[in-house]
């Protein structure tokens, strides 16, 4: 019998895969059970066994790590292979079963707690980030040992072409699996706009999210058919069924490949106006995917990867050695190099305090502020992109502003900056963009000052819709009112565009919006002229621009705004079309 699981769907160019069901345990995977005393020989060399077995994986695991992968994920996973042999978790666990003649799974157990308690009550931050690891790798020992092909550390079995189902992804995770041939994620929590799921549209993984109860509904190794265009998971659907599944999987691939006719065209409009479609970075290697799909440069580079699966920082060289690599890779066209943005559901373990611990983590110390208030953490990055720009078109970006004090405080920052590099005799351009995003409804009601202190505006809607409806992005519940046309949303784009041109200040879009096909007549109306998406978008936006009078959206646009509480989002959306094709 078939079921559907329904969610929220987040696709790039691949709406639909097909693949069989891996589930990513979530609850414990034992429980206690006393043994006989004569089988705790055989018990302590079971334990060896998955001990021995968890190193090898772990070991094979690290040979597979690109060298690309600019995180330190082979230090995460060294970490790991070290605690397989500490006394600590390993000799205390082999006492516990032979004191209280209890199973291994659940000695380890025990121990996990114990340690734990230890760690939590630590006063060093770092320290305390690392139960975090205890779990992961008890975890995986304790899968070893019930045989289960299941690991939270998401280093098991063969999982090329299938699809994975968790209760949660981080965008580590979702990075390592699609080094790992993913076909698909399905899973329980997250919102449309949390990284994780930016990250996969990005990565061009389909992807559902928010299916609750996704890992307890569906079954090992079930073949599934993941529709991220409907936001449905199909389990047990019968051949009719597949056969069309297959049949759109191939007309998406021939989508795609008939796209690739746009690769060389010009990105203008039917009456004549140049667009410039730019790229999303989240990673270094995403610069192949920008140039295969004719970006004219990079309008967002999210470098919050730089600081993510690690313990320690990022120095000064790490960042500059990353963003002079992009900039060679891009061949001359601009890299805008977002300064970081840890917080929200973004976290790096050497900062995971100041990150993580408060009640809202998308009303406090996030980006900017997070930055502002650990020069640790900021002015090696500030240093490196100011360096960087010596060696290419380089622009710097500020996320998440709230007030044009923040704005003027990185401003000086930027300006000693470069007092201090000239003194050190250390090459830049004087002249690199410093831009600004906006992403919270006080930036946007306040365009006009930033832009008379900015070379440039990039309108952030992933956060600013998040903000203006008071809708978390990654909280799945509330999903549901995730409205890009909502019309106080369409107002502040509409404002920020109006009081930017009164400085003559560039305004580009660098959200989720900006890359999505249905929406791009709306902002062309509206009068952008620079939109920056993920590379998978590229085309398919292009495609749309190419097809848009935009003399005659702008004036429908013009009307529209004076009725726009009347309109409901598929009207506003028909009502430009008849404008674009009458
Ligand atoms: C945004 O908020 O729209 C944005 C581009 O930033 P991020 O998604 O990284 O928060
Ligand atoms: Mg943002």
């Amino acid at each position: 019998m078939t079921s559907a699981l329904l969610g929220v769907g987040v696709t790039g160019s691949r709406p639909v895969a097909i693949g069989n069901a891996f589930l990513l345990a979530s609850g414990p995977l034992t429980s206690a059970e006393n043994i006989p005393a004569d089988h705790i020989g055989a018990e302590l060399a079971r334990l060896d066994d998955a001990l021995t077995r968890a190193r090898r994986h772990l070991e094979s695991v690290r040979t597979q790590i690109p060298t690309s992968t600019p995180m330190r994920i082979a230090e995460f996973i060294d970490a790991h292979l070290l605690m397989l042999t500490d006394s600590a978790l390993v000799d205390a666990t082999r006492d516990l079963i032979r004191q209280q003649a209890i199973n291994a799974g659940w000695a380890l157990q025990l121990q996990r707690d114990s340690l734990v308690d230890i760690f939590d009550q630590m006063e060093d931050d770092y320290l305390r980030t690392r139960r975090d690891d205890i779990d992961h790798v008890v975890r995986q020992i304790q899968a070893f040992l019930a045989n289960e092909p299941r690991t939270d550390s998401l280093a098991a079995a063969d999982i090329r072409g299938r699809v994975v189902v968790a209760s949660d992804l981080t965008p580590a995770d979702a990075i390592m699996l699609r080094h790992r041939g993913v076909a698909a994620f399905v899973t329980e929590h997250g919102g449309p706009m949390s990284h994780t799921a930016i990250l996969a549209r990005s990565l061009d993984i389909p992807t559902v999210i928010g299916v609750h109860n996704a890992t307890r509904l569906l079954r090992q190794g079930e073949l599934l058919v993941v529709n991220a265009e409907t936001g449905t998971v199909l389990a047990g659907a019968d051949s009719r069924m597949l056969d069309h599944y297959r049949r759109r999987v191939e007309s998406a691939d021939e989508r795609r490949t008939s796209l690739r006719r746009l690769v060389r065209e010009p990105s203008t409009s039917r009456d004549g106006v140049p667009v410039v479609l730019l790229a999303n970075l989240e990673l270094p290697e995403d610069v192949e995917a920008a140039r295969a799909n004719g970006a004219s440069g990079v309008g967002l580079y999210r470098t919050e990867f730089l600081y993510m699966n690690r313990s320690g920082l990022p120095d000064e060289e790490e960042h500059y050695a990353n963003y002079v690599d992009i900039i060679r890779g891009l061949d001359g066209i601009p890299l805008t190099i977002r300064t970081l943005d840890l917080g929200l559901d973004k976290h790096a373990d050497a900062v995971i305090e100041t990150s993580t611990s408060l009640t809202n983590p998308a009303l406090g110390l996030r980006a900017i502020r997070l930055c502002l208030k650990e020069p640790q953490l900021f002015v090696p990055q500030l240093r490196a992109i100011v360096r960087a720009s010596a060696e290419g078109p380089v622009r710097l970006m500020i996320p998440m502003i709230s007030s044009i004090a923040e704005v003027d405080t990185v401003l000086g920052m930027i300006a000693e900056t470069r007092r201090t590099l000239r003194r050190q005799g250390l090459a830049f351009d004087p002249l690199m963009p410093i831009g600004g995003m906006i992403e919270v409804p006080a930036a946007a009601l306040t365009a006009g000052g930033l832009a008379r202190r900015l070379d440039f505006l990039s309108i952030g809607t992933n956060d600013l819709i998040q903000y203006t409806l008071a809708i978390d992005r990654i909280d799945d519940a509330v999903s549901y009112l995730f409205e890009p046309l909502h019309p106080a949303v369409l107002r502040l784009i509409r404002y920020v565009l109006q009081a930017a041109a009164a400085s003559r200040t560039q305004v580009s879009m660098c959200g989720e919006m900006a890359g999505d096909p249905r929406y791009v007549p709306v902002l062309l109306g509206l009068g952008l002229r620079e939109l920056s998406m993920q590379p998978g978008s590229l085309l398919e936006v292009k495609d749309v621009v190419r097809g848009c009078h935009i003399g005659a959206l702008q004036a429908a646009m013009d009307d529209l705004m004076e009725r726009l509480d009347d309109l409901t989002p598929t009207e506003l959306l028909d009502a430009l079309e008849e404008a674009n094709h009458p």
